[in-house]
């Protein structure tokens, strides 16, 4: 098969290690730089231009769409998949996952296990937004953070009250969370694949931390997953439309309750954990699923 890999840069583990994986299984491979593709969006045989040159009909694409460029990214697969082109992950999928809101607000819907979340603009009573989300301790967390940037943790209420005004007074998005203390620092990241969890890791925080992010100095380890951590993690992929995205997890005294659901998850940390060959997971699926046509949006979205 003939598959692009849409990508910022070829040097990225992920995209470097999905090329090798593509390859060692006999297809032809070419990463394509998504801020360099441009097209004609009225014409009626619609094509992708790179490079001054019209792009082949690719029998799939793997969307690699960092959260910097969603909105140009995502136009650039939907043309894919208006020429009928297998994407991978559909574009409205990945515009949906990048809506932490809209994320949140869908996965309830299903009825996925989530911590006690709140959002609010300008709520007239701080007291109260903390009140409904159970009170202190919380997290409050930027919309727009990533790698555990913009997660704070307020001990009390009234903590919680200043670092909401704070954020508040700067117009920054926020969402107000219970913590969940049981968790120990610790995550779960899944990695789901065509609907199976594929490789599972837990991140640990480092000594005094709460966030596990392995940016933050937390560690991965392989860990095996009970019936119900994996249903989870298999029903948020469903409930966002993802066939490819990591799904991360916190072991609450409820139950697993879903943090994010990431659509471009990294493949470094996970592929060292685990010992598993992802990127040939994600080759398999397209040889099983890779048919003209078969998005099911057809870049309607
Ligand atoms: P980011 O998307 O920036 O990584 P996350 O929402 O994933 O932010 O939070 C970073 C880390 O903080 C998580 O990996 C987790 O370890 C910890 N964390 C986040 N939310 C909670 C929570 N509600 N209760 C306990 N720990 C949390």
């Amino acid at each position: 098969m003939r598959v692009a890999i849409l990508s910022r840069g070829e040097n990225l583990y992920s995209t470097r290690r999905l090329k090798e994986a593509g390859e060692a299984r006999g297809h032809q491979v070419d990463i394509i730089d998504t801020l360099h593709c441009y097209m004609d969006i009225t014409s009626s045989k619609p094509t992708v231009r790179y490079n001054g040159e019209v792009l082949p009909q690719y029998d799939a694409v793997i969307p690699r769409i960092g959260s910097s460029i969603t909105f140009y990214g995502t136009a650039v697969v939907r043309q894919f998949e208006m020429m009928g082109t297998f994407c991978v992950n559909e574009s409205v999928a990945i515009s949906r996952s990048r809506d932490k809101l809209r994320s949140l607000q869908l996965l309830s819907r299903k009825g996925i296990g989530l911590p006690r979340t709140g959002f609010a603009s300008k709520p007239d009573k701080i007291q109260d937004l903390i009140k409904n989300v159970g009170g202190a301790p919380l997290v409050i967390k930027l919309l727009e953070g990533t790698q555990g940037i913009g997660v704070v943790l307020a001990e009390t209420n009234k903590a919680a009250e200043s670092v909401i005004e704070a954020f508040m007074g700067l117009k920054a998005n926020i969402l107000v969370q219970e913590f969940i203390k049981e968790a120990g620092g610790a995550d779960i990241r899944c990695l789901v694949v065509g609907g199976k969890v594929v490789a599972a890791m837990k991140r640990q925080a480092a000594e005094g931390e709460f966030r596990s992010n392995l940016h933050r100095g937390g560690a991965a380890q392989l860990v095996r997953l009970s019936k119900e951590e994996r249903a989870t993690a298999i029903n948020a992929a469903k409930a966002m439309g993802l066939n490819l995205c990591g799904v991360d997890i916190l072991q609450s005294n409820n139950g697993p309750v879903v943090m994010e659901v990431n659509s471009s998850p990294g493949l470094e940390g996970i592929e060292n954990a685990t010992g598993k060959d992802v990127a040939a997971m994600v080759f398999e699926f397209i040889e099983k699923n890779a048919k003209p046509f078969a998005t099911k949006t057809r870049g309607k979205g």
